[in-house]
């Protein structure tokens, strides 16, 4: 591994009973990549970012984090580390307020919510510099005047720009998108991605999306899964032209063709 991979997957598996998601997946994620992966419903796709985020348990193979084998640490850990997530079914705390939802987010990455106690929110300085960065989130997702809606009040779309927010408040190197754009209309699709294009390359995204004129405009490397398995990993070129993706997607979509 090199020092610029930031995440690595190592003959990751998954089994359900003796239903296998994610058979064996080997991969890696370069530092600043915005890595896309692309496959057929039932890829197992959702059910490798559980194994990334530690919101499911790896059953073989290891998962590693700047070179810290992260394969058994529970999800706050992962966060920790600098693993953030969102999900392709929201997570957002809808009967609390937009800046609540990131100032909770944000605290978490103060450490007041992993293990302090409130310690760092009694703090006047950590809670402005909380409230001033959760602020600025809110301005960059594109939800400068939602601040005091209960998030059950928006929209789909802006419900997962929040989501955006909550994730980047606590300040991820690694960003792991399920889906963002699913539900959105064609005008939101196009805002969420020059968001994600936006954002600092500091921040790693990986990304899974079945809109694949989201995918091949921001990714810069894509990964397809079949059946659980990795099937092929490339530039976006590559991809579009792989004669294995054209198969796996036949009778499914022919979006890659287009
Ligand atoms: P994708 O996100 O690529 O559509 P998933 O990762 O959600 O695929 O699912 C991969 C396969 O694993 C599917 O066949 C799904 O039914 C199965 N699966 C996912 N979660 C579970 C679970 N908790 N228990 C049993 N099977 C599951
Ligand atoms: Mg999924």
């Amino acid at each position: 591994m090199s020092d610029l991979d930031l995440l690595q997957l190592c003959g990751v598996s998954k089994h359900f009973g003796s239903f296998t998601a994610v058979d064996e997946v080997s991969l890696t994620v370069r530092a600043g990549a915005r890595h896309a992966i692309i496959g057929p419903n039932g890829a197992g796709k959702s059910t490798l970012f559980g194994l990334i985020s530690g919101t499911l348990t790896t059953s073989t193979g290891t998962i590693t984090l700047d070179g810290r084998d992260v394969t058994r640490l529970p999800v706050h850990r992962r966060v920790g580390l600098g693993t953030a997530a969102t999900f392709q079914h929201s997570s957002l705390f809808m009967r609390e307020t937009v800046l609540e939802n990131v100032l909770l987010a944000a605290l978490l990455r103060t450490g007041a919510g992993a293990g302090t106690g409130l310690g760092g929110w009694r703090k006047v300085s950590a809670r402005a510099e909380a409230l001033a960065r959760a602020r600025t989130l809110l301005e960059r997702v594109g939800l400068p005047d939602r601040h005091d809606l209960a998030a059950a009040a928006l929209s789909h779309g802006e419900r997962r720009q929040l989501e955006v927010a909550v994730a980047l408040a606590t300040e991820p190197r690694l960003l792991l998108m399920d889906e963002p754009a699913a539900g959105m209309s064609p005008a939101e699709t196009q805002r969420l991605t020059e968001l994600i294009a936006a954002l600092p390359d500091e921040v790693t995204v990986l990304l899974v999306e079945h809109d694949l004129d989201m995918v091949f405009e921001l990714a810069d490397t894509v990964t397809v899964m079949h059946l659980g398995r990795h099937l092929t990993t490339g530039t976006p070129d590559q991809v579009r032209a792989s004669a294995e993706v054209q198969q796996a997607y036949l009778g499914t979509t022919t979006e890659v063709s287009s």
